[in-house]
């Protein structure tokens, strides 16, 4: 076993393990990950937030098997770095075995990563035991775009503090580039570790390693705390000094409302010992999965690589003809599942399809005659709209205190802007309520965007802007604020009125995460649903129930073992599934 010194982080780091070295003689210590949460990284993952939480949201569905389950396939360039006389590194057999594990991790977020030409061997004894202030000079020369390159070296070593690094990685925005100590990259858990933070997942003790968390126990800040992820629990930092070789918790500190922390020293994402970290959660799974969609989505491998075109992707109507182009490199044959239910529709190169409504994921299979790549384009394809009934629709926007950033459109079905607003003025219309009045014909369509150039929407952390469109006739067809970069509603005019009780109900439940009691909030108490099922994170039914009156929207929740569950509510043939956390 390797053996290496931390880096200095603060005294407490340093004394307990002298405290551990002489109690009872251990004297081990492992290097920590030099992964640091830039303030710029931070700022620009909350700006994809509203994104990434849509993603998330699609990852709960697909686990309800509503759409594909297929594993898109992700480029790396394994980078081993020897001797000047090529002595030294890792091994094939080590690097495969490396990615192999990884793999059976990464497919509960429907992604895997595969070798992209080969192996690069750089034979440079400067690099072989690399200090992080070689970054640049090591990879300008060898880096290969759009892949995931990770660096093997004998060591990797912190130019700051001097301290040895198991590995360490960028959030989207910075280099894609992962440094890994090859002793930690076959470990089992450092390498699943790293490409954690690439996908965008903090430690579990959150952005900070020197500063006690600020995600508290009882879970209230769960979501703007910590590792922004709800069903890890609040975390102290772990270390050797505090995790048993049993892998149990043995701390006792305290957040700020006095309660003792009770961490997870299985998670991944943790500074727990290397062997006891064998979990991701199930949010975490989800923030990969909608991170590669958001942020990563773009990695392709020169010689080989699965991607096409798609002459449409939307219409309001009720059918719609794609024409698919394939654009993949190195391809000899292709199956595609173009509606995102796991069955092989074509394997022709540049089929067609005609779509019905619905809102579907478009899956490529290519191979090469030895291998095959996947890539699924998650709800690439959507066709149908609101259904409204009316004559003139009132939208009604309120600004935040960035009005400049925010602008408005309504087009119809030629893409002709028939209304539109803002940018409006800095200093004139903060916090400024808009009113406007749009005709509009029947049987035609009409999209209604509004967007923010900034990202972060008009309310919530920016304030308490918002918009509304509506009916002549009072029906709400969409509202909202906290949009980021911005969203599209589709509505078509239709001569025969439709009756959605999903779309007037807009149902939500609260609260989440709940402890004892699960509400099901509607919006006309008066139409109840005729029911709900409650299943757990692998599909297995849990609790079913009929709804006979409002005090069957009361849920007890008490005996449900702690995390996550979907709760499907029932309205004749039609459903809707909403995630939850038991805490
Ligand atoms: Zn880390």
């Amino acid at each position: 076993m390797i053996i290496r010194f931390l880096p200095l982080k603060n005294i407490f780091f340093v004394l307990s393990i002298a405290l551990l070295v002489s109690s009872n003689g251990y004297s081990q210590v492992e290097p920590v990950c030099g992964f640091v949460a830039t303030p710029e990284a931070q700022e620009r993952f909350e700006r994809l937030l509203p994104q990434i939480k849509k993603y998330e949201q699609e990852y709960y569905n697909k686990s309800l098997s509503r759409s594909s389950t297929a594993i898109s396939s992700i480029p790396i360039k394994a980078h081993i770095l020897r001797t000047s006389s090529g002595t030294g590194g890792l091994t094939v057999t080590q690097l495969n075995d490396a990615i192999a594990n990884m793999n059976a991790y990464y497919a509960n977020a429907y992604i895997e990563f595969f070798l992209c030409d080969g192996i690069n061997y750089i034979d440079d004894s400067t690099y072989y035991d690399f200090e992080t202030n070689e970054q640049s000079a090591l990879t300008s020369g060898n880096n290969v775009n759009n892949v995931i390159n990770i660096y093997f070296a004998n060591t990797v070593t912190s130019s700051d503090s001097g301290g040895g690094l198991c590995g360490y990685a960028y959030f989207p925005g910075g280099p894609e580039v992962i440094l890994m100590d090859n002793g930690c990259a076959i470990n089992g858990s450092t390498l699943p570790h790293e490409m954690g933070h690439f996908f965008a997942l903090y430690h579990t003790h959150g952005p900070s390693n020197s500063a006690l968390t600020t995600e508290l126990v009882n879970g209230t800040n769960c979501d703007t705390n910590g590792d922004l992820i709800c069903d890890t629990p609040a975390d102290p930092q772990l270390s050797y000094s505090n995790v048993t070789g049993a892998c149990n918790y043995i701390g006792t500190d305290t957040d700020a409302n006095g309660d003792t922390f009770v961490p997870d020293p299985q998670n991944i994402m943790s500074y727990s010992r290397k062997e006891c970290r064998t979990l991701f959660s199930p949010q975490q799974y989800a923030r990969i999965y909608a991170t590669f969609q958001t942020s990563r989505n773009n990695l392709s491998c020169p010689s080989f690589n699965v991607a096409f075109d798609a002459n449409y992707t939307r219409d309001c109507s009720n059918s719609l003809t794609v024409n698919f182009t394939d654009s993949s490199v190195g391809a000899t044959s292709w199956q595609w599942d173009i509606d995102g239910d796991d069955i092989i529709d074509y394997t022709t190169q540049n089929p067609t399809h005609v779509y019905n409504e619905g809102v579907f994921d478009v899956t490529l299979t290519i191979s090469n005659g030895t291998s095959s790549l996947t890539k699924v384009y998650s709800e690439l394809i959507e066709v149908g709209s609101n259904p409204i009934n009316t004559t003139q629709l009132l939208f009604t926007l309120t600004t935040d205190n960035w009005p400049a950033e925010t602008t408005w459109e309504f087009k119809d079905s030629n893409d002709i802007v028939l209304y539109s607003g803002g940018p409006y003025i800095e200093g004139t219309h903060d916090f400024t309520t808009f009113n406007e009045t749009f005709n509009i014909v029947a049987d035609e369509c009409y999209t209604l965007t509004v967007s923010d150039s900034y990202g972060d929407g008009i309310c919530c952390a920016s304030g308490t802007g918002s918009y509304e469109l509506k009916t002549l006739e009072n029906v709400v067809i969409a509202t909202g604020g906290d949009y980021g970069f911005g969203e599209e509603t589709y509505m078509s005019n239709q001569s025969l009125g439709v009756d959605d009780y999903f779309i007037n109900n807009k149902i939500s439940v609260y609260p989440n995460p709940t402890n004892t009691v699960l509400n099901i909030k509607l919006n006309q108490n008066s139409n109840l649903p005729d029911g709900y099922k409650i299943y757990n994170m692998l599909g297995q039914l849990i609790d079913a129930k009929e709804i006979n009156n409002i005090g069957h929207l009361k849920i007890e929740t008490s005996t449900l073992n702690n995390g996550m569950y979907f709760i499907k509510i029932f309205k004749d043939d039609q459903f809707t599934s909403i995630p939850f956390i038991k805490n």
